[in-house]
């Protein structure tokens, strides 16, 4: 099937409603960072019924945990599914980073999709985010579509619809942890920047292998 012409000024809402319509299946991963929570947001006014897929690498901030049970409970309409590889606590990010993301975050995922097989997935990333994500479109070909509806929105009209509309971000997004993932592996991004410098800082690891990378889903 061939691709709408989405442009740069398209909206978000625009791109969920075609993936909706192409796509009955699509499924939505989420970190439940601020692209994520705007994402859900947007997603579910647009009529987005499906499931939103969490791993729990048995790493993350209590209060991760906390905005995925408010989020749950905000948008009853989802259906909010916690994948885990269920591990034991090994440490094995004080050895090998890559090792550990390979393991806890996308073995659980690759498992699901492998059993649920869905032809699309929605994603939250956004261009502005870090360098490497300069170029994303909105839809990705690959093994399986990638939808990227933010894919043009800045991070301040990001914090001015999650403001707008007082959806629950992860408290520690005001924090200065404007990409949050596990805990051992994340810290506050500093002035000027990008929005995932605090991740796996000084480690030369950029992305956790979902979506780019030899494992990439
Ligand atoms: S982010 Fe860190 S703790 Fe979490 S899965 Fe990756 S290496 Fe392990």
């Amino acid at each position: 099937m061939s691709l709408p012409s989405f442009e740069a000024g398209t909206s978000p809402l625009e791109v969920i409603a075609w993936a909706l319509e192409t796509h009955p299946d699509l499924v939505m991963p989420s970190a439940f960072n601020l692209n994520g929570v705007v994402l859900i947001d947007l997603a579910a006014r647009v009529g987005f019924r499906g499931e939103v897929l969490f791993v729990d690498t048995g790493y993350h901030f209590p209060e991760t945990l906390a905005t995925r049970d408010r989020l749950a409970e905000r948008y009853a309409s989802l259906d909010f599914v916690t994948l885990s590889a269920d591990l034991p606590d090994d440490r094995l990010f004080l050895t090998d980073v890559d090792g550990c993301c390979a393991a806890r975050k996308v073995a659980p995922l690759q498992a699901y999709l492998a059993e649920k097989r869905p032809s699309a997935l929605l994603n939250a990333r956004s261009r502005e985010q870090t360098t490497d994500r300069a170029e994303i479109p909105f839809v990705e070909e690959g093994a399986r579509r990638k939808i990227n509806p933010l894919a043009h929105m800045t991070r301040t009209t990001l914090e001015q619809y999650a403001r707008h509309h007082d959806l629950p971000v992860n408290p520690l997004y005001w924090d200065g942890f404007l990409s949050v993932g596990c805990a051992p592996c994340t810290r506050a991004v500093r002035p000027g920047e990008d929005a995932r410098a605090g991740r796996w800082a000084g480690q030369g690891k950029t992305e956790c292998g979902l979506w780019v990378g030899e494992q990439a889903l």
